[in-house]
């Protein structure tokens, strides 16, 4: 069974990808006539699975399998529906398939609980430079300042948000509390090559990584490359390629990834010893201290480096999201579910990347289960995933909606017992 429902998600993940705003290739961004028309389509396949549905202030789509106790909390399924420029069909849009199908499959059941799927509406930040827009506002963490955004149109978000039909005074008012919402649950592609290989269709998510930036400077002194001996120099250049090879050894030993993604040389010529370069650095771990720690242990490195060379270091840091652990129960059950399913012992692994569930752990407990993507392939048309791995996926969220329905009535029971 799960074979044909399976068959009908993938159909329909590329279906979704012709609301485009390219050509021959899959962007949509937040609040554009594509975003409506994919959104429309959404809500039609939610009515189908028996879905009750709405759309919120800032543009999420929702649809909810109804409890027949009206008063009961409410458990999130979801992932997000626009996309980066060139995007594959699966990162995000997955996760939404897999949900209204899981729901549909269990449309004869009762949960003691609501069961909502959103689609976010923004969460790669395309459009306006700021991510997780859909998820802030659900959270309660939508700031009102993003309104005055512009795309590279001009447009404000503010704007954009009449063409489109919504309320800008409004966004993020309707933000959910703590005490309606049971979890978040996300399936999403792995987009890295872990599962992959070790030969696996699906991974439980330990947490999602934190992350810092950095805008780092050097500033030696420029010089003729014929005159000036090779001893004299302070070549700003040299520094920084020592500087990267000292990041990289010390992420390899303290087991941790750091990234340095843009470099510039100043007023770079082939003749001239490189006076200034600017270039950034991408820190990311799951445990927030180690984070921390790494930051100040890197940059004292740095620093040395640049004295001995005679060179000038400057940082700041422009970036920061805090590491978000997966709840610990959820983690648990989604990994009882996955061997259930596979017949193997589940794997667990971070996400490197972001995550909807990063904005959504502001107001609730949060899990993910991975989904293996071909060679790691993500935010690129290449991207794909096997019918036969969403089929698991598929299965597993069907039991873990099924464990959190039994878990839920076995703890009313001890309360009221
Ligand atoms: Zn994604």
């Amino acid at each position: 069974m799960e074979q044909s429902i399976a068959n009908q998600i993938m159909d329909r993940a590329d279906r979704l990808a012709q609301f485009s705003s390219m050509k021959d290739g899959l962007t949509r961004t937040y609040l554009s006539k594509e975003h409506k028309q994919a959104h429309q389509q959404l809500a039609q396949w939610m009515h189908q699975a028996g879905l009750s549905t709405h759309q919120d202030s800032v543009g999420n789509q929702w649809g909810r399998k109804v409890s027949s106790m009206p008063n009961a909390p409410t458990l999130i399924l979801g992932s997000h529906s626009d996309t980066v420029s060139n995007a594959g069909k699966y990162d995000g849009n997955l996760g939404i398939l897999l949900a209204i199908s899981a729901l549909e499959q269990l449309k004869d059941l009762d949960f003691p609980f609501h069961i909502d799927v959103v689609a976010f509406a923004d969460e790669e930040g395309t459009r306006f430079s700021t991510t997780l827009i859909g998820s802030s506002a659900v959270a309660g963490i939508f700031n009102p300042l993003w309104l005055e955004r512009e795309d590279r149109d001009g447009v404000t978000m503010s704007e954009a948000m009449c063409y489109f039909g919504l309320d800008p005074e409004l966004a993020g008012k309707d933000a959910l509390q703590p005490d309606q919402v049971l979890g978040y649950l996300e399936v999403h592609i792995e987009q890295g090559p872990l599962l992959e290989a070790k030969q696996l269709p699906v991974g439980v998510v330990t947490g999602i990584a934190g992350a810092k930036r950095f805008q780092l400077s050097v500033k030696g002194m420029a010089g003729h490359a014929g005159t000036v001996p090779i001893d004299m120099r302070a070549d700003a250049f040299c520094g920084v390629a020592e500087m990267t090879m000292a990041i990289e050894s010390y992420a390899k030993q303290n087991q941790l990834v750091a990234t340095v993604g843009k470099c510039d040389v100043v007023s770079s010529s082939v003749n001239v010893i490189p006076g200034q370069v600017n270039f950034t650095l991408d820190i990311r771990s799951l445990e927030q201290s180690k984070l921390e720690r790494s930051c100040d242990d890197l940059l004292t490195e740095l620093a040395i480096i640049a004295q001995n060379r005679g060179l000038e270091f400057k940082h700041e840091q422009f970036y920061q999201a805090e590491a978000v652990p997966c709840s610990k129960k959820l983690q648990q059950t989604w990994g009882e579910v996955v061997t259930e399913v596979t017949g193997k012992p589940s794997e667990y692994l971070p996400s490197g990347a972001g995550h909807d569930a990063l904005a959504m752990a502001h107001l609730t407990q949060v899990a993910m289960l991975f989904v293996r993507c071909d060679k790691g392939i993500s935010h690129h048309p290449a991207e794909a995933v096997q019918q036969g791995d969403v089929a698991v996926a598929l299965e597993c969220l069907i039991k873990m909606l099924i464990a959190q329905g039994k878990a839920h009535k076995l703890s009313e029971a001890a309360n009221h017992g």
